[in-house]
């Protein structure tokens, strides 16, 4: 038995000579060039000692030798871990804690401050360079371009993946060879992506959205991706021509939006663009449409169980929602507290089931136990609905959920009403503890570039729209909101910010 991914990964693969990576300044990496150099790099785990089922950190800035090193992982039988490029050493003291790897592969500039943190929890640290300056890098230099796969099954992890911690501390989430392989030949096959294509990558790749979907459907297609160490939007101009694909964050859209670059022309040879990690606002989704003439297709996952969810390649993309099912994933909307089915048309949890999702929490059987009901369904966290087309909306996290007065308050409503309203750029609207409703609807409000808001009017402005018990207690207007890496709002940061605001002496 060989090693599931890589093997199937390897079957799909090209010519040797055709190009995998381009990194911005043009120079490539080949087909070729992956086999080889992972192998080397599979050969210098070895020679570290990294023993199959053992974890391999791994917090370095994004280059094609850091994919390289999450496929060796995957041949030597190791767990794959990757760690976000922005944790600070403390933060890093936690996962490292948690996820107690043999090796932390760090990039040169970082080894000292990360080998004071490994060395409490008995690992190894280890450098990666792509001028051939790290430890790693140089060891693997020396090693033979052949190795002789560890066997690994399809039900083997392949990698932790920690969650964003967009709602808490993240989670680690324990995804097998065949999570990673089934979705993504699942997306390349829903997305047409084919060895002609060329994907504009300006992701991280320390998130499911830069690393499993992103490359792994480059990977299963034998395509091949422009590499932007991160988003920028000249950089991004300038590659498109040569691109025929783009995956982003909705925040990638709203900046292109900006650039006077954007035009129909020079998103002619571009044949897909997605979205996701977090809400599209349909307004983007339109204004896109308008400038370039492609809809943009938005799809729904997250790191425990892949992708969920897409808009269709053929049919209509539908602004404001996430699409269908995938093929093979099951997906229901049911009560919350009692888990019982609801009617269509009604709000309520998602739970997704099929072989995308996840083997359970890293050392976590409890959070594990209570996430998945008794049929194997895993409980999103995420609160939506499916429309009488059988597209699914996401309306928002369980944990947004506003119980205000008995009445529960779904802040996209609210968040969509304060949006349309002139001079507004965005908003979040959360709930705050209040002394006579529970909790009040609190309104966080972003003025859109050279315009000023006013809170009153606002909140009069939403009188004749919304419900009463809808309509925010207190509009607060502020400059930008508080965004973790990948673009998403953290509401956590804003609750903790106002939590005193109605219960605070005058
Ligand atoms: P944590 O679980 O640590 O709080 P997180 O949920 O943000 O963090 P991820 O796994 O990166 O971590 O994100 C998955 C979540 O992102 C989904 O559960 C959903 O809430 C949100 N999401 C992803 N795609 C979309 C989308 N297209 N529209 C709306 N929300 C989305
Ligand atoms: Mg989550």
């Amino acid at each position: 038995m060989a090693s599931y991914l890589f093997s199937a990964l390897s079957a799909r693969m090209p010519e040797p000579g055709r190009t995998f990576i381009e990194k911005a300044d043009g120079s490539v990496i080949t087909y070729g060039d992956l086999v080889d150099g992972t192998a080397r790099l599979a050969n210098a785990l070895a020679a570290r000692g990294v023993a199959p089922g053992d974890r391999v950190a791994v917090q370095v800035e994004k280059s094609p030798e850091a994919v390289m090193l999450y496929l060796a992982c995957t041949r030597a039988g190791a767990v794959f871990l990757p760690l976000n490029t922005a944790y600070t050493l403390a933060e890093l003291d936690y996962f490292i804690g948690d996820a107690e790897p043999a090796l932390v592969v760090c990039d040169p500039a970082r080894r000292e401050g990360i080998e004071a943190v490994a060395a409490r929890y008995g690992a190894r640290v280890d450098t990666l360079d792509a001028a051939g300056r790290g430890s790693l890098t140089a060891l693997a230099a020396t090693q033979p371009a052949r190795f002789a796969d560890v066997a690994r099954g399809p039900d083997d992890l392949a990698a932790i993946l920690y969650t964003s911690g967009t709602t808490g501390r993240s989670k680690g989430a324990m995804l097998s060879h065949d999570n990673l392989l089934s979705n993504a030949l699942t997306l390349t096959d829903c997305w047409r992506f084919t060895r002609d294509d060329v994907l504009l990558h300006a992701l991280p790749i320390f998130h499911t959205h830069g690393l499993f979907v992103a490359t792994n459907v480059v990977l299963a297609a034998g395509a091949g991706m422009i590499f932007l160490p991160r988003f920028d939007a000249d950089e991004i101009m300038r590659l498109m021509p040569r691109a025929t694909a783009m995956m982003g964050v909705p925040t990638f859209y709203v900046r292109l939006l900006q650039h006077p670059g954007l035009t129909p022309e020079t998103t002619r040879h571009m044949r897909l663009f997605v979205s996701g990690s977090a809400p599209l606002l349909a307004d983007t989704h339109r204004e896109w449409r308008a400038r370039t003439g492609h809809a943009i297709l938005e799809r729904y996952g997250m790191t425990e169980t892949n992708m969920n969810t897409s808009n269709p390649y053929d049919g209509e993309r539908v602004a404001g929602t996430v699409g269908f099912p995938l093929p093979g994933v099951s997906l229901r909307v049911v009560d919350p507290e009692t888990g019982a089915a609801l009617p269509q048309g009604e709000i309520g949890m998602i739970e997704v089931k099929g072989p995308n999702v996840f083997k359970g929490y890293w050392r976590n059987p409890e959070k594990t136990r209570a996430e998945f009901r008794p049929d194997g369904f895993f409980i999103t966290g995420d609160l939506g609905r499916i429309d009488e087309r059988g597209y699914v909306h996401i309306v928002g996290r369980g944990k947004d959920l506003i119980i205000t007065g008995g009445y529960n308050v779904y802040p996209k409503e609210v968040e969509s009403e304060i949006d349309a309203l002139p001079g507004v750029e965005e908003s979040a609207v959360i709930g705050v503890a209040h002394p006579d409703f529970g909790e009040g609807v609190t309104a966080v409000v972003v003025p859109a570039k050279g315009a000023t808001v006013d809170a009153a009017a606002i909140v009069r402005a939403l009188e004749g729209r919304l419900a009463r018990f809808k309509q925010p207690k207190k509009v607060i207007v502020v400059p930008e909101l508080p965004r973790n890496t990948m673009g998403k709002v953290q509401k956590n940061v804003l609750r903790d910010t106002y939590k005193d605001l109605y219960t605070r002496p005058a």
